[in-house]
């Protein structure tokens, strides 16, 4: 088998290349473009558009913005009978069949960017070296840019070795994890229900250069919601009787909800972020808007958290005589791994000669929507993995995260490929 090294200088360059235009959540349309074209020249089949979408699960998508990067795109060239391919939904699944018996095995990589404006000064290395972001306002301060270029470089691996290997391997590229958006849909729609090894990894977290960890347990379940109150305007002293305060609605749920008692059986969150309302001082305020989110420990203290919620909300509409509209925008669920395939990601990345510290976690804080996929995979019999593999950086979504691209990165390839040797090699 070639050595890995042989990958590293391009999925460097694709890895700098993705930075320099960072796409948000479901606008991801030159990065997927990036990603179909490569992996059809490798010879992967793709599943891309609505095939790859549960629609109903493809949570938070506003028209408007993907409009506007539709149009972005053909502004930037791309090839517009794959865009009509794309059908307004971004991400792919690239496929591998070799032909011969054997598991069939997924790997996640997400795509999308953070509302970041990228930091410009020169200690800053992709300003200094020249592929700072070049998309207003948007950067790559999550490393989804580096997940997608290890993507890219398994899929090349795949192709030149695919002569050794057995069964099949799915590459999934996600679009939308910022916020939870995107996994969930994937999971629904079925694409994922014959795979019987699932593993996704996350660049940084806890991990720290050199560093892999392998989750064996944890993140939150989460549910992300946007509450819109409808009341009535009226004159605020000519005939305030005559209005309904949509306002006070919005306050009142947001006190509330800071107030859901606590669950003895595990950890729970909850924020309210934002609360607009209002037209102007001598209105009665005729519509709120908040959007917040809960988390529990499980699925089970989520719903405990959710359902206590919307409860919250229908109450303070009741209060007020007002409407209500909650819309689910963003979700994902705690994450339990299969030992089995942890073990084998922990032994990968343990035989990678750079990797000097390799470690089990159980995070408690935080939240993967990629955790839908695991789950879907482990309901059809399947088992799932999930790991970080480290770099030093200041914080996620900060104007100066870095990555240490040409150190983190084969790392991530280096297991990502160990454990498909693993599974995947013939005997
Ligand atoms: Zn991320």
């Amino acid at each position: 088998m070639l050595m890995l090294s042989a990958y590293i200088p391009e999925m460097i360059l694709t890895r700098r290349e993705l930075h320099r235009y960072p796409e948000i959540a479901w606008t991801e349309f030159m990065t997927t473009q990036t990603v179909v074209q490569r992996v059809r020249d490798l010879g992967f089949k793709t599943v891309l558009g609505k095939k790859l979408f549960d629609e109903t699960h493809a949570f938070d998508r506003q028209e408007k913005v993907i409009k506007g990067a539709i149009e972005r795109a053909k502004a930037q060239g791309i090839d517009e009978g794959l865009l009509e391919e794309m059908d307004e939904f971004t991400g792919c699944m690239a496929v591998w069949e070799t032909g011969r018996p054997g598991p069939v095995t997924a790997l996640r990589f997400d795509m999308d960017c953070v509302n970041v404006q990228e930091l410009a000064t020169d200690e800053h290395v992709p300003a200094h070296e020249g592929f700072a972001s070049k998309n207003e306002g948007l950067m790559h301060a999550c490393g989804h840019d580096a997940h997608t270029a290890i993507g890219l470089a398994v899929a090349h691996w795949v192709k030149d070795n695919a002569d050794k290997l057995t069964g099949t391997i799915k590459l999934v590229f996600q679009p939308a994890e910022e916020g939870t958006k995107g996994a969930c849909g994937i999971a629904y729609s079925g694409n994922l229900d014959d795979v019987d090894y699932f593993l996704a990894g996350h660049i940084g977290v806890n991990a720290k250069l050199h560093e892999v960890a392998v989750i064996r347990e944890g993140f939150m379940a989460t549910t992300k919601m946007n509450v819109t109150y409808t009341g009535k305007a009226s004159h605020a002293g000519g005939s305030p009787e005559l209005g309904r305060n949509a306002l006070l609605a919005g306050c009142t749920a947001s006190l509330q909800l800071m107030g859901i008692a606590r669950h003895g059986q595990g950890e729970t969150c909850v924020n309210v972020g934002t609360l607009h309302a209002g037209e102007g001082r001598n209105v009665v305020p005729s519509k709120a808007t908040l959007q917040l989110e809960v988390r529990g420990e499980n699925h089970e203290i989520n719903q405990y958290m959710q359902e206590t919620a919307e409860r919250i909300i229908r109450g303070a509409a009741e209060c007020y005589g007002c409407q209500y509209q909650i819309d689910i925008v963003g979700a994902a669920t705690n994450i339990k791994a299969d030992t089995e395939l942890s073990d084998i990601v922990f032994e990968s990345a343990q035989s990678l000669e750079s990797v000097k510290n390799v470690y089990n976690l159980s995070p408690k804080a935080g939240s993967e929507d990629c955790s839908f996929m695991m789950r879907r995979v482990q309901e059809h019999g399947g088992q799932a993995a999930f790991f970080l593999f480290g770099c030093n950086h200041n914080g996620h979504h900060q104007c100066d995260f870095d990555i240490q691209d040409t150190e983190s990165m084969p790392e991530g390839l280096g297991v990502f490929v160990g454990v498909l040797k693993r599974l995947h090699e013939a005997k």
